[in-house]
């Protein structure tokens, strides 16, 4: 399979592997994950893995699109996990496949305890998150010495589709000098409202990253008042983070990547 001077782990029949797939650009697919592609019999991917990166699979698996996304019709995350079981019990090496890091706001944690609960082995491959690794292609780092020593990483869609209320938003946005916002589209003027309220400047740098570390990344460098009015003249869509803070002044010397 993969030609490394050390050994990766046995990809068992039976099993199931859940693996982060990164932002975008395959070469940001972990060795496991590499791995994962070339030995797996059936991948379950969802909406955000990039189709360069389902090309690595094996030409004899079978590769289907399972996923839940924001606002369009989607598998209900019980037929997901009923799947996996399914497949794992029939003997295959399943590999679930998903964008960014399994673990970040990417209900893998769900389906790995649906596992367990089956008695079905599996393993978890973290990838590079989107809220990390994509900006790291926008030229924004997610903590710098000079300008943050703590970052928030906050999602805007809850799990009942709102914005989400588990969390003290006035102590966050007081707590978090640079907070980034996953799915934070949906209710952007929501959410930049809340930000306000809770004393943020509407001066404040803001940036938002589209389609990260893929051929079609698209940056808008704004203010946290002028976020709403510039997504919309931007036409802004998902998938797309938010960033806010002074990080998003580095990008100005820091915007080093080019897509081919
Ligand atoms: N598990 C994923 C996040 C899934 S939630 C991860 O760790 O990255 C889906 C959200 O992730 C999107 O709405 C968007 O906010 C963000 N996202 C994922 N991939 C992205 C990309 N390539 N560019 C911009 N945002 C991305």
């Amino acid at each position: 399979m993969l030609d490394l001077p050390f050994d990766l782990p046995p990809f068992e029949a039976g099993t199931v592997w859940l693996v982060g797939a990164g932002p975008g650009d395959p070469g940001l697919l972990s060795l496991l994950a590499l791995h994962a592609l070339r030995g797996a019999d059936h991948v379950i991917h969802d909406a955000l893995v990039d189709p360069r990166v389902l090309a690595l699979a094996r030409a004899e698996a079978v590769v289907e699109a399972m996923g839940k996304r924001g606002g369009q019709s989607s598998a209900r995350q019980s037929d997901i996990t009923d799947r996996l079981i399914t497949l794992a019990g029939q003997g295959l090496r399943v590999l679930r496949l998903k964008g960014g890091d399994p673990f970040v706001f990417g209900r893998g944690p769900e389906e790995a305890l649906a596992l367990a609960d089956a008695g079905i082995g599996f393993r978890v491959v973290p990838g590079i998150t989107a809220g990390i690794g994509g900006l790291a292609y926008a030229g924004i780092p997610a903590t710098a010495r000079d300008t943050n020593s703590a970052v928030a990483f906050v999602t805007g869609h809850g799990a009942d589709g709102e914005i989400p209320d588990g969390f003290d938003w006035d102590a966050l946005a007081k707590g978090a000098p640079v907070m980034v916002f996953y799915m934070g589209l949906k209710h952007l003027d929501r959410m930049v409202a809340r930000l306000l309220a809770a004393g943020r400047r509407p001066d404040e740098l803001a940036a938002v990253v589209c389609d990260a570390a893929t051929p079609q990344q698209k940056v808008v460098e704004t203010t946290l008042g002028g976020l709403v009015a510039a997504v919309a003249t931007a036409e802004l869509k998902p998938p797309a983070l938010l960033v806010l803070g002074a990080v998003v002044g580095l990008r100005a010397r820091l915007d080093w990547w080019r897509p081919q």
